[in-house]
């Protein structure tokens, strides 16, 4: 069947963030070899070119892109395995909260705080998709890829994929390198939930009475606290236009914390700002650096503001990309200013 290819297509519509401008081509990609044809369409044409999922990470620029979109559509899931441990093949275009709604039905533990993450399952390993103390990383056990250049299909174990904080080989040294089309969970049936991230304990505990913890509680749990924050996609919820969290959590090594420490204590701040001890160092919180910044909840400017609901936001409220870029400019500019820490973002910005 020939490549089904869609042209001039509105890039706004096909992320979270609804910014973006026309993609010269898309094609929706539901085999391997539909996925090798349309990057060898791209290499014929010397097209630049891209995948993308669900585009819950993704800021596409208001000239919109002058390649190849290639948009993620492999399915089908296989769960293996009678016993305590069950392995879930998932591809890459399947959704991630249906797989993780499954998988709560089904009582199959790993994935329960992960609930309401938007996009598809093949984006997850990226950037080590984490939420209320659980990580992606914990439960992988393979991810498959098509290698771009050679086009051959190979299989890294999850310690190859190089998972660190909202960080893998996918999302740095091997960026474009390759496509994911499968990821491979190992879930825990029966398997008790893990409750460890303060609020979300809190909150089940405060509702506890006589009910059982169970996954089921736990999902709804993490789904109440985020849509508090507006952090589930609600066509509702103005401060949801957003691609979540804009900026990464800085984690500092002891040297870099106490040169912050030092700026903290000369702006009389130090007893305030919330540290989490991490292996090799502390993590801080990104949303107080942008509060303290003098970045409230709710600030506009322009058509792009922050969330009402969550400082780490950014949201499109009919603006365009450039607003969006100049704000978050703005902001990592002023808290390199007042705290000296580069606040990394993200998602992938085309500028
Ligand atoms: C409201 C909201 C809440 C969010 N909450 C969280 C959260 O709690 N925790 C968290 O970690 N993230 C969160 N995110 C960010 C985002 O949902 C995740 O990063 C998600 O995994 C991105 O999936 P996607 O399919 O939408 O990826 P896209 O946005 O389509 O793509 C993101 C990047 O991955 C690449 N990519 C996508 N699919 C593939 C593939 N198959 N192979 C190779 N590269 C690929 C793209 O090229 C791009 O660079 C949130 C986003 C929103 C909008």
């Amino acid at each position: 069947m020939p490549m089904k290819l869609q042209e001039y297509v509105n890039l706004s519509q096909l992320t979270t963030i609804q910014l973006g401008g026309p993609a010269r081509y898309l094609v929706e990609c539901s085999s391997i070899e539909e996925l090798i044809e349309a990057i060898e369409f791209a290499e014929t044409k010397r097209l630049n070119w891209i995948v993308i999922g669900g585009g819950s990470n993704i800021v596409f620029p208001d000239r919109g892109y002058d390649g190849l979109i290639l948009k993620m559509g492999l399915r089908g899931k296989v769960f293996e395995g009678d016993g305590y441990i069950v392995h879930a093949s998932i591809a890459a275009g399947e959704s991630w909260d249906d797989f993780v709604k499954f998988c709560v039905e089904e009582e199959l533990a790993g994935v329960e705080c992960l609930s309401g993450i938007p996009g598809l399952v093949g984006a997850t390993p990226i950037q080590n998709v984490g939420a209320y103390g659980q990580e992606v990383s914990e439960t992988i056990e393979e991810v498959t890829v098509l290698e771009c250049s050679t086009k051959d299909v190979l299989k890294f174990s999850g310690e190859e994929c190089g998972f660190g904080y909202r960080t893998s080989r996918f999302k740095h040294v091997d960026r474009g390198r390759f496509i994911i089309i499968n990821v491979r969970f190992a879930l825990r049936k029966f398997g008790a939930p893990v409750i460890k991230y303060p609020e979300l304990k809190d909150l089940i505990e405060s509702g506890r009475r006589e009910t059982k913890i169970n996954l089921s509680l736990v999902r709804s749990a993490v789904l109440a606290l985020r849509k508090k924050k507006s952090m589930v996609l609600d066509p509702g919820d103005p401060n949801s236009k957003s691609v979540g969290s804009f900026f990464v959590n800085p984690l500092l090594d002891e040297n870099q914390f106490r040169t912050f420490m030092e700026r903290a204590d000369e702006l009389g701040v130090s007893e305030k700002v919330p540290i989490f001890a991490v292996e090799g160092g502390v993590k801080l919180s990104a949303a107080w650096l942008v509060e303290n910044a003098g970045f409230h909840r709710g600030f506009r400017k322009g058509g792009v503001g922050i969330s009402a609901n969550h400082a780490l936001a950014l949201v499109n409220f009919g603006g365009t990309a450039s607003e969006l870029i100049g704000l978050a400019q703005e902001i990592q500019e002023k808290v390199l200013n007042i705290f000296g820490i580069k606040l990394e973002i993200e998602p992938l910005i085309f500028e």
